[in-house]
């Protein structure tokens, strides 16, 4: 099928470049990345960026963003490691899980981070211990978890009283408490819940200034999307509507802005080249054809778990006619079974060993593939210069 996601040129580049890769395996681009990178920077100009590390924490994916400039969020002392290994100073990196041990955040603070997220009374006294005189954002809670194609905001997070307790705790505590941060979930459509998010911010300020103490940061979090399956605003729609709500709320003198995005930068970055393994049926006269791909939900396509992301698919040399079929994982797990819902439609002629091309996968694949289940090794990365 002819995918519109990409350039023809791309498209090309990367057919070729996999031609002679054994499958499954993960399509990196640069190129891709580098225009992603601009094209975010340039709807949210006025925004640090701090990429999700999570998102994928290839060395190449990291070098790529740090000459461009970018900081980076990491969730755990392994991705700090990582980063300090590749001459990434600790400076440029932000510690945004709010869920830390004392003996990381230690950590952590002796190899020179002093920025932390954090969420709850337990954590900001043990920051105030651990990483004493370190800057501190509290997050909050948001609402639109539904509009969000995979939510983040409901595990993490507090109430927006708590926050204000939290803040002048970690005052009193002498830590310096610098901003708020909230995630409005990943993949979310709905543009208005940055603006319900933004204004809840705004009152905390507000609330906060009364006590003494002036926030002078925000962190908007990820939750730009990348394009799937169906459309989505552009990118330049998000920072335009974006960058109106903080005008609203903060009008003259706003604060500074921090982003962290993850998917929204490395998705589209990313093919995810797979193989028919096999086509049945399961009776003589049932038409749901499935089709067993070389890559499911334990190799890298977790996200598809309750049809939740659903990724552009794309092959090349099968006739015209289209047939709809149940796509499921290669393992002996009953729950790998990517879509039965979503009926994806794919050549009638489609047969095993044909090749099967995931767009939009740079994001959370290869960092979320099992290791070892049914035998099968991580998903391999080949970085595409
Ligand atoms: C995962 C995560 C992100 C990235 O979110 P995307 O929706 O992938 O952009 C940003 N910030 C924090 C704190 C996260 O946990």
């Amino acid at each position: 099928m002819h995918q519109t996601l990409l350039t023809a040129d791309a498209w090309q580049r990367i057919l070729a470049f996999s031609a002679n890769k054994p499958t499954p395996c993960l399509i990196l681009d640069l190129d891709l990345l580098r225009e992603k990178y601009r094209e975010l920077t340039t709807a949210f100009p006025y925004a640090s960026v701090y990429y999700a590390v999570k998102a994928n924490p290839d060395v190449a994916v990291l070098q790529c963003l740090n000459q461009l400039g970018a900081n980076f969020d990491i969730a755990s002392v392994f991705e700090l490691d990582k980063l300090l290994a590749l001459n990434i100073p600790a400076e440029r990196m932000s510690y945004g899980n709010t869920i830390k041990k004392a003996r990381d955040i230690a950590y952590a603070y002796e190899q020179g981070i002093r920025l932390f997220a954090s969420d709850c009374e337990s954590d900001i006294r043990k920051l105030a211990k651990f990483a004493p005189g370190s800057r501190v954002y509290v997050r909050v809670l948001t609402e639109g978890s539904d509009t969000a194609d995979w939510p983040l905001s409901r595990k993490f997070g507090c109430q927006r009283d708590m926050a204000i307790e939290l803040i002048l705790l970690a005052r009193d505590l002498g830590l310096k408490p610098w901003g708020i941060s909230f995630h409005v979930g990943s993949q979310q459509r709905d543009i208005s819940s940055w603006d319900a998010a933004l204004a809840k911010v705004r009152f905390i300020f507000d609330q906060l200034a009364g006590e003494g103490v002036q926030l002078e940061m925000v962190n908007m979090g990820g939750g730009m999307p990348a394009t799937y399956k169906s459309r989505r605003h552009d990118i330049d729609e998000y920072g335009a509507a974006i960058s109106r709500f903080i005008e609203e709320d903060f009008g003259g003198s706003p604060p500074h802005i921090i982003i962290e995005p993850g998917r929204s930068l490395v998705a589209e970055a990313g093919v995810l080249v797979s193989e028919v393994v096999q086509i049945s049926t399961k009776s003589q006269d049932s038409h749901d054809r499935w089709v067993y791909l070389d890559v499911g939900l334990f190799g890298g396509l977790i996200e598809a778990v309750g049809e939740a992301i659903q990724y552009p698919l794309a092959w090349e040399g099968c006739g015209e006619t289209l047939d709809e079929v149940i796509l499921a994982g290669p393992t002996c797990d009953s729950m790998d079974i990517l879509y039965e819902d979503h009926r994806y439609s794919l050549p009638v002629d489609l047969e095993e060993g044909d090749r099967l091309y995931w767009l939009s996968t740079g994001a959370y694949t290869t960092s979320y593939s099992s290791v070892e289940f049914n035998g099968i090794p991580p998903l391999k990365s080949y970085i595409l210069e």
